[in-house]
C-alpha cells in the first residue's frame, strides 16, 4: 500500500519573525496612502474614520501577528457570505450549491439587478447579493429565527469568539436597503428564493452587520486554509471538502467584478466588504485580514489590497506562484 499524504503540500511561511517584520512593513508601507473613498450607500458607513488601518495574519498553528488597528470592530458586510456559504455547503453540500446558487462570475456589481434577469433569474453566485441572499435562505432551521442563529453561531464558530450585531448598521442598512428588498423579490418572481422575501433579506443585512476586527477576519480566514480547524479553538468548524469548495467559489467571485484582476497580481481566495475588511486565504498557511475604510470603485479596501499584495508576494503566498516574487514597486490601481 502505498502511503498517502493527508495533507496537499502548499509551501511553508518564512519564519514567524521574518513574517512579523513583513506585516509591520506592509502596514508602514501603506498607512499613508488617503486614496479611495469610503462607502456611504448605507449611510452609517459614511461616518467611518477613513484613519483606520489594521492588519493581521493568523498562521494555521495560530501565531498571530499584527499591525495597526487590528482590533478595532467593524460590520463584516459582504465577508459574511464567504461564511455562510461554508455553513450552507456543511449543511445541503457541493452539487446543491452548484445547482440552486451556481459558482461562475457575472462580471457585474455585487448589487446587480440586470445580472439577474440576464441569467433567467439564477443569482448566479454566493458572492452577489442575489446569490448571498438566497445561500442564507438554505441555512438549517424552519423559521427565520432559527436561521439567524445558525448564521450567528456559525461564524462565530469561525471567529472563535460570540460575534454581535452593530445595532446602528444594522438599522441604518434596514432603512435604506431597497435594491436588497427588490433582488429578493426579483429572486422570489423566477422561484429562487426559498423563503419570505422580506425575512429572507433581514436576516442578510444581520450577518452583514455582525461586528469583526481584522483579528477576527485572519481567524476566520484561517480556518478555512487549515481544512475547517479554526486555529483559536482548534475546534473543526466545517469539513475540509467545504473549505475546498468555498475558497474555489472565492477566487472565481470574491473580489466583485476585479476577481480576475484579484487573482492576477495576488492570487489567492479573498472576499471584501464594503466596510472596508478584506480576508485573503493562504491554503495550508493562514490568512490575512485587513481592515481600512477607503475603497476603489468596486467597493474594496484600497490600502488593504495593497497590502495584500505586498504580502503576497513578500511571504510567497500566490497559488500560481512555484517561487517567491519580489514585491512590486507599483500599487494596484483605485
Ligand atoms: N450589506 C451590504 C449590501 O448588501 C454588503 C455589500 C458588500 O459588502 O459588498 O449592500
Amino acid at each position: 500500500m502505498l502511503d498517502v499524504p493527508q495533507r496537499a503540500r502548499t509551501g511553508d511561511l518564512p519564519a514567524e519573525t521574518r513574517v512579523a517584520a513583513l506585516v509591520r512593513e506592509a502596514h508602514a508601507r501603506y498607512a499613508a496612502s488617503q486614496d479611495g473613498t469610503v462607502a456611504d450607500y448605507i449611510p452609517i458607513l459614511g461616518e467611518a474614520d477613513p484613519r483606520l488601518f489594521g492588519l493581521s495574519l493568523t498562521e494555521v498553528d495560530g501565531t498571530v501577528h499584527h499591525a495597526g488597528d487590528a482590533d478595532v470592530a467593524f460590520s463584516v458586510q459582504s465577508i459574511s457570505k464567504a461564511f455562510v456559504l461554508a455553513l450552507v455547503c456543511e449543511s445541503i453540500g457541493h452539487e446543491q450549491v452548484h445547482r440552486t446558487v451556481g459558482v461562475n462570475n457575472t462580471g457585474l456589481p455585487f448589487s446587480s439587478v440586470i445580472a439577474l434577469e440576464l441569467n433567467e433569474g439564477s443569482p448566479m453566485n454566493p458572492m452577489v447579493n442575489a446569490g448571498a441572499i438566497a445561500t442564507t435562505a438554505l441555512m438549517p432551521g424552519e423559521t427565520a429565527e432559527q436561521k439567524w442563529r445558525a448564521v450567528q453561531e456559525g461564524l462565530s464558530r469561525f471567529a472563535g469568539r460570540p460575534l454581535e450585531i452593530d445595532q446602528q448598521v444594522l438599522h441604518s442598512e434596514i432603512a435604506s436597503n431597497h435594491r436588497n428588498q427588490g433582488i429578493s423579490e426579483l429572486l422570489t418572481s423566477y422561484g429562487r428564493l426559498r423563503g419570505q422575501p422580506e425575512e429572507m433579506v433581514e436576516i442578510y443585512t444581520r450577518q452583514c452587520s455582525l461586528l469583526v476586527t481584522a483579528d477576527d477576519l485572519a481567524v476566520m480566514g484561517a480556518t478555512l486554509a487549515d481544512g475547517g480547524v479554526n486555529p483559536r479553538t482548534r475546534q473543526q468548524v466545517v469539513s475540509p471538502e467545504v473549505c475546498r469548495d468555498t475558497l474555489s467559489v472565492l477566487a472565481a467571485c470574491g473580489m466583485y467584478e476585479r476577481s480576475g484582476e484579484w487573482l492576477f497580481e495576488i492570487g489567492v481566495p479573498a472576499k471584501s466588504g464594503v466596510s472596508g475588511g478584506i480576508v485573503a486565504i493562504a491554503p495550508g498557511k493562514g490568512a490575512l485580514g485587513a481592515f481600512s475604510p477607503r475603497l476603489d470603485r468596486a467597493g474594496t479596501s484600497v490600502r488593504g489590497q495593497r497590502a495584500c499584495a505586498f504580502l503576497s508576494r513578500s511571504l510567497g503566498l500566490n497559488l500560481f506562484a512555484s517561487r517567491i516574487h519580489p514585491p512590486k514597486g507599483s500599487d494596484i490601481d483605485e
